[in-house]
Order: structure tokens, then sequence, then C-alpha cells
């Protein structure tokens, strides 16, 4: 049988406008977060990935490996839980919770506001974690330095290559969850090979952040 395809182009053109001018009003806010952070010499990383791919843990064992040596905040989003800032703040590092209600992203004027409750003057490093969405957070920029994206073989063979747009423009990807491949039947190097055939230039690193493998790799390529 044949394949039937409804194009994008296809889609609804009444929203376009106004979803242009949204992308544009976030990319402006997001450039004027990066003014801040860099006014303040505070480096941002931004963590995306799906509900349960491990980006709480991910930030959790860089934070606990670089907390001697850096001050550190995470900022972290979520629709109405503050699960992942609860774990984070256990810890004893500084955590904001944003809630975003029905929002699946965050976007750079909730940043903004995070950002003007902390003291920035006291800081080095901010970890950003997105909503867990693979789709809209790859358009909505939030004026972080560096994009972490974590994808867990949990998810799935076809992760990489159905949310192309997020991988895109992430410099790190962490392939999560290594030891779960086998009983998953995900091959893992494929995935790797759909990362690299989208972008190339990212920095990507297989991980059991659980258990704390791969982390100081990933602190590396962050240059941390
Ligand atoms: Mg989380
Ligand atoms: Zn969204």
């Amino acid at each position: 049988m044949s394949r039937i395809v409804v194009g994008e182009d296809e889609g609804e053109v009444l929203d376009i406008e106004l979803e242009e001018s949204i992308v544009k009003r976030n990319m402006m806010l997001a450039d004027e977060n990066r003014r801040i952070l860099d006014d303040n010499r505070v480096r941002a990383i931004d963590v995306m990935g799906a509900t349960g791919s491990g980006k709480t843990t991910l930030i959790l064992q860089v934070c606990r490996r670089l907390k001697a040596k850096y001050r550190i905040a995470v900022i972290k989003g979520d629709l109405t839980s503050s699960i992942d800032s609860d774990i984070i703040l256990k810890e004893g590092i500084l955590s904001i919770q944003v809630n975003t209600g029905r929002e699946c992203h965050l976007d750079a004027s909730q940043i903004r506001r995070a950002l003007e409750k902390l003291d920035l003057s006291n800081l080095d490093l901010i970890f950003i974690e997105n909503v867990g969405n693979l789709i809209c957070p790859a358009e909505f920029p939030l004026g972080s330095h560096k994009r972490i994206v974590v994808v867990s073989v949990t998810e799935g063979p076809y992760t990489v290559v159905k949310h192309p747009f997020m991988f895109m423009d992430a410099d790190i990807v962490v392939i999560n969850k290594m030891d779960l491949a086998e009983a998953m039947k995900v091959d893992p190097d494929k995935l790797l090979q759909d990362v690299r055939s989208i972008n190339p230039k990212a920095y990507v690193v297989k991980a059991r952040c659980r258990d704390g493998v791969g982390v100081d790799e990933v602190i590396h390529a962050l240059g941390l």
C-alpha cells in the first residue's frame, strides 16, 4: 500500500502569525537572559529530554561532582509538581521550581523571572531542567550557553529520528540507561548514528547516570 501524508504546509494557517511572533519574542528574551548571565559571569546549561529519560539524575550526579568547585543553582521546569526540585534541594543545592501549568516547555520569560530570584553575583553555574518533552523546547531557546539532550534507550529505537529538531541544536547528547539496552532490544549505536547524521558536531556520551557512569565525560564535554 502506498503512503498517504498530510504535510506540515497543509495544516492550519490561522496560527502561523501568532506563533511566529511568540517565537521571535522568546528569542529576544533569550538573548537578554544570555546578556544577564554573561554580565554576571554565570554559565547556564539547558537539559532537555522526555519524562523519565534521566535529566534530574544527570543534573544531580553532575552537581555532586561539581558543588565543591562551583556555586550552582538548578532551575527546574514542570507543569505542576516540585518532585525534581525537592530532590535537588535535598542534595543541598539551591533549586528554583518553575511551574508552567499547561505549557509543555519552559520559555525565556520564565527563566528571566527565575534569574531575578537568584543572587547571580554569588553563582557560577545554573542548570535548567526543561519540562519532559522532545518537541517544543527545541523552538524556545532560554539563553543558556550549552544544551544537553538526554535520551534513554527505554524510549525505544526511534526517539532520535522522530525528534530531529531537538537533536539538531544539542551540544551534548546523553544516551542513558545503557544497562537496559539489551532488555529493550534497542541498539545504542543506532541511536548514536542517528544523532551523528542529524548533528555531526554533538558530543555523544553513553551513560548510566543512576550509577554515575558517563557523568565525568559529560562534565568534560561541558568544559567544566
Ligand atoms: Mg526530572
Ligand atoms: Zn511546549
